[in-house]
Parts: structure tokens; sequence; C-alpha cells
């Protein structure tokens, strides 16, 4: 058997676990490569920080990647433009439909075990409080209906339409499917959507895949590949019961270096080699990616809307975009959350400007303070943990 190197990538955020961990790749000496996936949801701050990264340190560029909807936006103008002309005139009312949520790793080991022991597990397939009545309803929001295992979520439907007016909604949507070459943006349109907790598919398609895709794959065919991860234990109770070492659908190795650390060795890991952390964290900030990601707290809400007014501006720019893009012409950044507050518009969707007005409420709001008290502080559920949870 040949005896060949591994290779070793650094992925990096701009945030600081994954920084101290670049500068954990420094110090132990050997070369690395580094790679950072733009989701286009970012600060500028957060690319500046990335770009200063090798001059302030002699380490390697940080590579950066996006992900490219070009063929999915296509596929789906084309879809849309047969398909949709029948389906708006004929309507649609709204449905339950039961999405479960993720398994926990509590609930994978118990069903490891049980596989090995022949034993029963606790949980089961089928939800325990039946469906709600769907009454025909056209449009209009209904509030989830939680269950052990996951939750009723009603899709609005929409009212059936004129030929005409089928026919300019599909001209708009097919018009707006040409790629605007930003990654979030462009995934949005082509699902007709933005991501949500219960179908988070952001990380997948805006890190991890072009991550694979871009860089590791093609590593993968000079030999073998040792990714770096900053994640550590003590940022959530799913992260403590990772691996430290594990392989990855890839075909690559992962590597936790930071496993242990807790967050003042982060912090000491900056200073011990004079590096500023990214200066978000001054703000305020409690955590580096999307702005706002969609788990963010309402506290990190409030501080975006202060503090970074622009950002709240592009979202309400990106809500106008993907709801014209999509056939129920309705789109919210934070998903299933209405206005308890609005009296003319029972029942319709919050946009970001009702939730930013929100934020800044000491109480109340009971349907956005149920949602928001629920959201983990930012991170994602995936094994490559890509985006930095909340330290708060
Ligand atoms: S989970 Fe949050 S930080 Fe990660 S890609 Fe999605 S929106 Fe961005």
């Amino acid at each position: 058997m040949k005896a060949t190197s591994i290779q070793h990538l650094v992925n990096v955020s701009g945030g600081k676990d994954s920084t101290a961990v670049y500068l954990r790749a420094i110090e132990l000496g050997r070369p690395f490569r580094a790679v950072f996936a733009d989701t286009g949801n970012e600060d500028q701050r957060v690319y500046d920080y990335i770009a200063e990264l090798p001059n302030r340190t002699g380490g390697p560029v940080v590579e950066t990647v996006r992900a490219d909807f070009t063929r999915q936006l296509a596929q789906h103008r084309d879809y849309l433009i047969k398909e949709w002309p029948a389906e708006l005139i004929a309507g649609r009312p709204g449905k339950w439909s039961f999405r479960r949520r993720r398994e926990t790793l509590a609930e994978f080991e118990e069903l490891a075990v049980a596989v090995r022991t022949g034993g029963t597990i606790s949980w089961t397939l089928e939800p325990t409080i039946p469906k709600p009545d769907d009454g025909n309803v056209f449009d209009g929001w209904r509030a989830p209906v939680p269950d052990p295992h996951g939750a009723w979520v009603w899709s609005a439907g929409f009212q059936p339409m004129s030929t005409e007016e089928a026919a300019e909604v599909v001209r708009v949507a097919a018009a707006l499917h040409e790629p605007t070459g930003n990654p979030f943006l462009d995934l949005c349109i082509s699902k007709g959507r933005f991501p949500s907790r219960m179908a988070q598919f952001c990380t997948e398609e805006l890190k991890t895949v072009p991550i694979v895709e871009q860089v590791v794959l093609p590593m993968l065919k000079a030999g073998p590949v040792l990714q770096w991860l900053g994640i550590r234990a003590d940022e959530s109770a799913n992260r403590a019961k990772q691996a430290r070492f594990n392989r990855h659908e890839s075909g690559s190795m992962v590597w936790r270096p930071i496993f242990d650390w807790s967050v003042e060795q982060v912090w000491a890991q900056h200073r011990k080699h004079g590096i500023a952390p990214n200066p978000l964290y001054a703000l305020g900030m409690g955590r580096v990616g999307c702005m706002p990601c969609i788990n963010c707290r309402k506290s990190e809400l409030r501080n975006i809307a202060d503090l970074f007014p622009d950002h709240i501006d592009r979202i309400r720019q990106w809500e106008e975009i993907v709801a014209s893009a999509n056939k129920r012409r309705s789109a919210t950044f934070f998903p299933a959350v209405t206005d308890p507050t609005d009296a003319d518009r029972p029942g319709s969707y919050s946009r970001i400007d009702t939730l930013v007005e929100w934020s800044r409420t000491a109480r109340g709001g009971r349907q956005f303070d149920l949602f928001f008290q629920a959201q983990a502080g930012g991170g994602c559920t995936s094994d490559l943990g890509l985006c930095e949870r909340n330290a708060a």
C-alpha cells in the first residue's frame, strides 16, 4: 500500500471558534488549506476579517466558495411556466402536514442500543395528536399544532384567479428566476421560500455542498483529507456528544481540535497570536454568521436592527422578491409567526419589519415569543457544524 500524506483543510466562518482552529493549524506547523462558504447573507466585517487573517497571521489565504443555483433556477422557471397557469386558475386550499422533528442524538443512541440488543425504542413514527381540520380554507395563517414527535404545520393555499391574473403572476415569477449571484437569495427564489427550523436547507445547500463539491472532492482525488472544525463540546448538549474524529459522507475525515476548549481558551488563543476577534463581537453580537440567521433570538434580531439596519432593509427586499417568485405570493424570512397585534390583517404572516418592531418590546406578542423562545440561538444541525451557535 502506498503511503500518502494527509491533506489538511480548515473550515473558516469568520467566527471565534474557527479562527481559533485556523491559529491552531498554524501552531501545529502542517501545511493546510482554509475555506469559507459565502452564503451571501453575511456582514461586510466577516469578509474583511477573513481576507485579513493571512496578513495578520502568516497563514494561508482563506479560499471562498459560493453555491451556484443557475441550474435549479432554470429548471424551476421551466416548471412554473408550464404548470403554474392551470394551478393558479384552479386555486388550492391550504392543508396540514405532519413534520417530524429531527431525531436527537440520544434517540439515535437509543436506536443503536435497540438494534444491538433486540430491544425496543420509546418513540413512534405516528403523531399522537390527530390531524387538525383543513376546513377548506384557501389562505391565511394557522398556528402549528405541536406534538411530542414534531408538529402539524399549516401550508397556506391560494385563491383561484383569472387567466389574465395567472399569466401576470407567471410572467413576474419567471423573470425573477434569473440568477442574482447571491447564493442565499437564489436558493430562496429557486425554492419559493426561506429556510426554517423545520426545513433548514440553508446550511447544507449554502455551506456543506459547495465546500464538498468545490474543495473536498477535488482534494480527495490527490489523497486523504482531514477537515478541521471549530466545534466545542460546551456549545450545546448535542455538540458535546459528537466524536473528536469521524468520517464524513464526502469521504473525508473530520477532526474537532478544540473540542474540549472553553470559550475563555478560544479568546486566549486570539490573544496569544495578537489577533483581535471579529469586530462583530465587540458590537454586541453573540455569534458570527448569517445576518440574520433564521434561528436567531429576539435579542439578536433587536441588535441587528439597531446596529445594522441595512441588513433589515436587505431582508425586506428579499421578502418582496421571494414572495413575487412564489405561487402564494407570500414569503417571510421568519416562518410561521403571525402578528398578534394586527387587527386589520388577522391571519397574515409577519414580515421582517413587524418582527423588528416586536423585538424592541420587553414583553408581549405570544406567538412571536413562543417562536423565538424555541430558537436554539443560531447554528446548524449538520455534522460539519458550519454555522456558529450563540455564545450568550
Ligand atoms: S442556519 Fe443560520 S447561519 Fe447557518 S446557513 Fe442557515 S441562516 Fe445561515
